[in-house]
Formats: structure tokens, sequence, C-alpha cells
């Protein structure tokens, strides 16, 4: 941390309140760092409050992305003593469950594409199984005839994202973190923090963790960053008894997603939108989610639909987060996570910390330091 000439009032100011702020400052404060959470809204406003909570570095694999998946790995390796240590702390369930993932095709074509899919899971040695239709039904009876094969990942698992965030709330008041919700700030500079109603706060340190937003937030010029919302719409469904949710484990095809929670809840995402800040869920939209989840999974048209929402995603040129210091002493940034923002919780989590206490963050982290974005602004320039 660096030091200011006088006491500030805190040592780490952490702006946004969704799973990577409120996880910076439940493991800051653990650490006895003087802690402060501010939120524009509440906390779980953002993408947090909509996610679908898989975790999921081998179905997530893309190529040309080895070393985003060798991050991804990483993170879910410290998923579950995170999940119990914060249930210890908060006494709340996260709702971690190690059901893994099937992902089925539900033609030939798809079938094509989750064969290469697949063979590039091979080669980075990851935990991936191919399995034939009548494999795929086994497993998930609900699953639809005309399913054409698939890939089950058996550690990709699930957590539930709004009881994270209950979580990692009480986690961090329960460790002597203090969090202002309803607090827009408006700009950062060094380690000065001034929020739109004009109240001006001081830290050693402030991280940025607004999610989509954070580009919005005026920073010094060597400080910027390259991020950008992308919109995903998604559902929630419910199983009255008698009837019975389709399926056990998360079910995707290459267009959608099924999550089934312990509560009778099946979530269904995502679409990926290009809309700038728009968050609004349209006809279309949910027309298209439902129509996809059918196809792979027919009892769904059997479950009540609960909920429609919208999410945006914090998106970077390379799907890359963004976390660690950047070009001004104070300022660190945690943002960008794209769709693994709840994966990479714990791990960026402990790197921001660990950093801000004077340790090495992981080597996984080097590709996607702050920097990287500050360099390719200087070079685009120079041309
Ligand atoms: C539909 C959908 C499904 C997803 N599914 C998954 C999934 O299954 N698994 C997974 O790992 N990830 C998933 N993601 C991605 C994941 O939700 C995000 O990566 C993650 O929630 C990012 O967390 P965050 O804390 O960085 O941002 P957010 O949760 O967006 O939180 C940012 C916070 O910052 C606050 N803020 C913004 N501006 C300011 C300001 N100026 N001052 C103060 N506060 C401010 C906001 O109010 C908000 O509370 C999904 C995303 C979407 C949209």
């Amino acid at each position: 941390l660096g030091r200011a000439e006088h006491t500030p009032a805190y040592e780490v100011v952490v702006v946004g309140a969704g799973a990577i702020g409120l996880a910076i400052g439940w493991r800051a404060a653990r650490r006895g760092l003087r802690t402060l959470v501010l939120d524009a809204s509440d906390p779980m406003s953002g993408a947090t409050g909509v996610a679908a909570g898989m975790l999921a570095p081998v179905t997530e694999a893309d190529f040309g992305e080895r070393e985003l998946t060798r991050l991804n790995l990483v993170s879910a390796r410290r998923w579950k003593p995170f999940a119990a240590e914060l249930e210890r702390a908060s006494g709340i369930d996260v709702g971690y469950r190690e059901t893994g993932t099937l992902t089925v095709a539900v033609d030939r074509d798809e079938a094509e594409a989750l064969g290469r899919l697949h063979a590039y899971q091979r080669e980075l040695e990851l935990s991936a199984q191919w399995l034939s239709p009548r494999e795929c039904r086994h497993l998930e009876p609900g699953l639809a005839p005309r399913v054409a094969g698939g890939i089950l990942a058996p550690n990709d698992h699930q957590v539930s994202p709004r009881s994270l965030g209950r979580a990692l709330v009480a986690a961090l008041r329960s460790a002597g973190g203090e969090l202002r919700t309803g607090r827009p700030v408006a700009s950062v500079a060094g380690s000065a923090v001034e929020l739109e109603s004009g109240e001006r706060l001081e830290a050693h340190a402030v991280v940025i963790a607004a999610g989509a937003e954070s580009a919005r937030l005026a920073v010094p010029a060597e400080a910027r960053i390259a991020v950008r919302p992308v919109k995903g719409q998604i559902l929630r469904l419910r199983a009255r008894p008698p009837v019975q949710l389709p399926a056990r484990r998360v079910v995707r095809t290459p267009e959608v997603y099924a999550v089934p929670r312990a509560d009778g809840r099946l979530v269904v995402g995502a679409t990926v939108e290009e809309r700038g800040f728009d968050r609004s869920v349209t006809a279309g939209g949910v027309l298209e989610l439902l129509r996809r989840a059918y196809e792979a999974l027919p009892g769904v048209a059997e479950l009540e639909l609960v909920e429609a929402s919208a999410g945006l995603r914090a998106a970077t040129p390379d799907n890359g987060p963004v976390v660690g210091a950047s070009g001004v002493p104070g300022i660190y940034w945690a943002t960008g996570h794209w769709r693994n923002g709840i994966l990479l919780a714990p791990l960026t989590a402990d790197a921001i910390v660990g950093t801000l206490c004077g340790e090495e963050p992981p080597r996984e982290l080097e590709p996607f330091s702050p920097g990287r974005f500050a360099a390719g602004e200087r070079m685009a320039v120079m041309r």
C-alpha cells in the first residue's frame, strides 16, 4: 500500500459492490485493512444480480484463449474452499453445487462444432468426455430425443450469485469492513475518490470494480483501460410440484444454457448483444431463449416463468479481465470479467488484496494486467 503524508480514514476504498468488489472488500477487511466498499445503487444491482453462476472453465474454453482458460481453471480450483470459508464467515449458504455440466448438440452442425471443441479441450488436457446420444439421455432423461451427442465436463460446477452477494455483504461487515450504498463515484485520481454528491474520500488504495460501468468513471489518462458493456438477457423459471425440473446438472447447447438450482428454479440464459448501456428485456430475447432451451429440454414448457432480466457484462478487446495496478499510483483495476466474473471472484480478490499487501500476484494473471491496454493505446497513437 502507498503511504499518504497523513493517515486517511481508509486503507482501501473499493468502487462497486458486485461479486468482484465485495469479494475484494471481504478479503481486504479480513486481512485487517480498513476497508470501504461504495456502490452507486444496491449491492448486486449489476451483472452479479442476474448471472447464472456457472463455474465452467472447461465448457467456456474457447479457441485462441489458452491463457484465459488457464486463469479460469486456477480460480475454479479455489471455489470449494472459498465457498466453505465464506459460509462459515457469513452463516449463509452460497449455493455452491458440484453438479458438473453436460453440453449437447441438438443437430448435426452443432455436433460437428462440439466435436471440434472437444478435440481442443483434449489438446489442453482438460477434463471433458465425449458422450453418445444414448449416454447423454441416460445422464439427463429430460433431454430431447433429437440430441446428437455431447460433452460432459464433470468439474464445471455452479454457485448462486445472489446468495453469494448476500454472504459477501455479511462477511464484509463481520470482518469490520464498511459498505455504503446509493453513492455513485464520479472520479478517481490517485488515492482520492470524488462522489457525484461532491463528497471526497481518501485512501491508500482505490480499487475500481464497477463492472461494465468502470470505463464511465473519470480517471487520469495514464490509468485508462478499454471496457465496454455487452448485454445479456436471462430467464428464471420454477418447477412447482408435481412438475420436476427437466435437468439435474447444468445442461447447455452451443446456443443456450439451463442451470438447475436446489430450490426448484431453472436459470436459462443468455443472449449476447452489443447495445451500449441498454438493459431492457425484449420479447425477441425471451422468445429465443425459450425456443433454444425447449429444443434441448422440452420439459421447460411445463415450468412457470418467474423472471426475465438483463445485465451488462464488462468486456475487453481480448475477452480477458483487467486486474492489478494501473499506471497511476494508488489506482487498481478489477474489472473486465466478461462471462466469468463469478468464476474469477476468488482469484481476483486474493490477487488484488495480495498486491495491496506487497505480495506477488499469481503467474496466471500476468497476461491480464491493466498495462496491456495502455501500451496498445500508445502504439495506436504512434501509427
Ligand atoms: C446474463 C449474464 C449471465 C452471466 N452468467 C455468468 C456465469 O454463469 N458465470 C460467471 O462466472 N459469470 C457470469 N456472468 C458474468 C458475471 O455476471 C460478471 O462477470 C460479474 O458479475 C462481474 O462482477 P462485478 O462485480 O465486476 O460487476 P457487477 O456485478 O456489474 O457490479 C458492478 C457494481 O458497480 C456499481 N457501480 C457502477 N458504477 C459505479 C459508480 N460510478 N460508483 C459506484 N458504484 C458503481 C454497480 O452499481 C454494480 O453494483 C454473467 C453475466 C450476465 C450479464
